[in-house]
């Protein structure tokens, strides 16, 4: 694998690095504190292009690689989690999976909308029973002529408040386990569908997190998204791209982890001398240092194995896995560094920690992604 990015890689670095620093930087405590990003962050990341990376030029998106997405998404997760997690779902969960999984006129319908960020999308798999055993979700639709009827509570769902589009997924049949789920793609004006936003998370907390709740919602049988009964498999295989976006916004995270650290390490005296030269403060920083290189080249290995067109999935869970949990042992190391000024939200190693800490919960939790990769070594599933 070439390590060197490409003048083009450079280049959508640079743009997502300057678009940051202009429309991000300056609002983050603000959004946080409010629990509420700017709603027209959306608009401003479709028009550079960030919706539609990896989406083919045809229907929106610039078709580019998926090294210049995770370039995009940890510069977002630099900057601020809430906004990248806008871009990881609208793009990497819910167009991308249109783009793959999508009749001609599904796709017409919803990618030019998406990519352009003038409509949003979420991806609705989570129910209040079921997390990590997403396959035994309850949410019921049932085919009643050329329609289907669907019932059921989501919850957790990113960009649910905001989302025009909800990629939904509902058991269509009563086969046990995950057999009988169906994906559709459910417009989020359909009457039956209300909508309630999450608050008082402990992170992420300028993104609209919400609880999706359908009563007899009536949707024509041309929502289904890919072959009924297949909307398991179509979940998972959106989740392991996911998975990618997220260990790249991890990196960010902990990048942002480092360059705070060093930055006050060098500016705080203590003893007569920046904190800097003391050698526990060192071990701090270069122990965030390994980490940081660590989640960048298994995150950038999957993408390289996505790019030429290889089997990804235990990759995506190996660099998800370290690179939630590498944010996490970040972030704590870097608010360390800052002694007690980094118990505040003036200064920014709180916030990453507090955004960090949801990486190792969703889009399969940390222990989840340890039996996907046991799986994968031994041929046994220990679900
Ligand atoms: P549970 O599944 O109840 O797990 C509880 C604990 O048990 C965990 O430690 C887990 O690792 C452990 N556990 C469970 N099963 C096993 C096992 N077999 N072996 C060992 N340990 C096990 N979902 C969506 O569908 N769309 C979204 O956009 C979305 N966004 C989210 C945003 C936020 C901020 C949050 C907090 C969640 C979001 N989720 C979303 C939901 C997320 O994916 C789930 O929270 C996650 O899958 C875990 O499910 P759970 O919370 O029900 O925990």
């Amino acid at each position: 694998m070439d390590l060197a990015l490409s003048k083009e890689q450079e280049a959508v670095r640079k743009l997502a690095e300057d678009f940051v620093a202009r429309e991000v930087a300056p609002h983050v405590v603000a959004w946080d504190r409010a629990e509420n990003v700017d709603r027209s962050i959306v608009g401003k990341l479709g028009e550079l292009g960030f919706l539609g990376l990896t989406v083919p030029e045809e229907y929106g998106g610039s078709g580019g690689d998926h090294l210049s997405y995770c370039l995009v998404t940890e510069e977002l997760g630099r900057g601020d989690s809430s906004v990248r997690g806008i871009v990881s779902v609208s793009l990497g969960l819910v167009a991308k999976t249109i783009a793959s999984w999508g009749s001609e006129e599904q796709k017409r319908q919803w990618l030019p909308r998406l990519t352009s960020g003038e409509a949003i999308g979420c991806f609705g798999l989570t129910e209040p029973g079921t997390g990590s055993d997403a396959g035994n979700l309850a949410t019921r639709a049932v085919r009643d002529g050329g329609d289907y009827v669907v019932n059921g509570t989501k919850m957790f769902i990113t960009n649910g408040t905001w989302a025009d589009v909800v990629l939904l997924f509902a058991r269509t049949n009563d086969s046990p386990g995950h057999r009988g789920v169906s994906a559709f793609l459910v417009p989020a004006d359909t009457p039956g569908l209300t909508r309630r936003t999450i608050h008082g998370k402990l992170g992420l907390r300028g993104q609209a997190t919400a609880e999706l709740v359908l009563e007899d919602v009536r949707i024509p049988a041309s929502c289904l998204l890919g072959p009924e009964g297949k909307g398991f498999s179509i979940a998972m295989s959106a989740l392991a791209k996911g998975r990618m976006s997220v260990a790249a916004g991890c990196v960010g995270i902990a990048q942002a982890a480092l360059d705070a650290a060093v930055r006050y390490a060098g500016e705080r005296e203590q003893f007569g001398k920046p904190i800097a030269r003391h050698q526990l403060v060192q071990e701090l920083l270069s122990d965030i240092a390994v980490d940081v290189d660590a989640a960048r080249l298994l995150t950038w290995r999957v993408a390289d194995l996505i790019d030429r067109g290889q089997d990804f999935a235990t990759a995506a869970s190996k660099a998800k896995l370290y690179a939630s949990e590498a944010a996490v042992r970040c972030a704590n190391n870097a608010l360390q560094v800052f002694g007690g000024y980094g118990y505040i939200d003036e200064y920014p190693v709180g916030k990453l920690l507090r955004d960090a800490r949801v990486m190792t919960l969703y889009e399969g939790t940390s222990q989840i992604q340890k039996l996907i990769i046991g799986r994968a070594l031994t041929g046994v599933s220990a679900f």
